[in-house]
């Protein structure tokens, strides 16, 4: 994937947002303020509007910088930091490995930003678990990467708004694990085919 094919993926997420921002807002509404399908769909917009081009590790950037200036709330800044990070490692060509080694930073990322690990109910639960499934299946297809933000609909958060919920929190997918959902499938889409 290179920097033209991965601009098209980051533009194309603006229309999966647009059509998921109730389901997003639907989640956040239960165990947040109800806010993450307008922030991501924000995010997006602004990515569609304002990336214009240039090497992967160019998009990956400028994507980063435009989510962290565009999205209010807890995911603007973790997102935003993590696409800064992955561009720092990115090859201007990203294959397999090199994907796998993206997701390993943004995991990495995430979890110092937020200070979070793996059972919180929050994106890390997704996005830290996606780089072993792109390992061991060689893809990164929306059922299995649904099936990691599923896991988080029985954990109790501890981490962000939702933590406020505590055992009420269980139940509902976190917000944030349903939105990495889409961003690392359009992320590895086409890479490992
Ligand atoms: P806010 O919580 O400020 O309203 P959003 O609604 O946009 O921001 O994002 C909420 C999501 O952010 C949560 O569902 C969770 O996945 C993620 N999140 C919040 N705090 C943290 C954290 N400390 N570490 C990792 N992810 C977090
Ligand atoms: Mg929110």
């Amino acid at each position: 994937m290179n920097g033209n094919k991965l601009l098209e993926k980051m533009h194309g997420l603006k229309s999966v947002f647009d059509e998921k921002e109730s389901e997003l807002t639907g989640l956040d509404r239960e165990i947040g303020d109800g806010d993450h399908g307008v922030n991501m769909k924000r995010g997006f917009s602004a990515v569609n509007e304002k990336v214009s081009g240039g090497t992967a590790p160019e998009v990956l950037k400028q994507t980063g910088m435009t989510l962290m200036s565009s999205i209010g709330g807890a995911s603007g800044p973790l997102y935003g930091f993590s696409f800064v990070k992955m561009s720092e490692i990115a090859k201007e060509e990203i294959d397999k490995e090199n994907l796998i080694e993206m997701l390993d930073v943004f995991a990495d990322t995430v979890a110092s930003k937020g200070k979070v690990e793996g059972g919180e109910k929050t994106m890390y639960d997704v996005v830290s678990k996606s780089s072993k499934l792109l390992r061991e299946s060689g893809v990164l297809k929306l059922d299995d990467l649904q099936a990691l933000a599923q896991e988080t609909e029985d954990m109790i958060a501890t981490k962000g708004r939702a933590a406020y919920f505590k055992e009420q929190s269980k139940g509902t997918i976190d917000p944030g694990a349903q939105s990495a959902v889409y961003i690392i499938h359009a992320l590895g889409e086409d890479v490992g085919k």
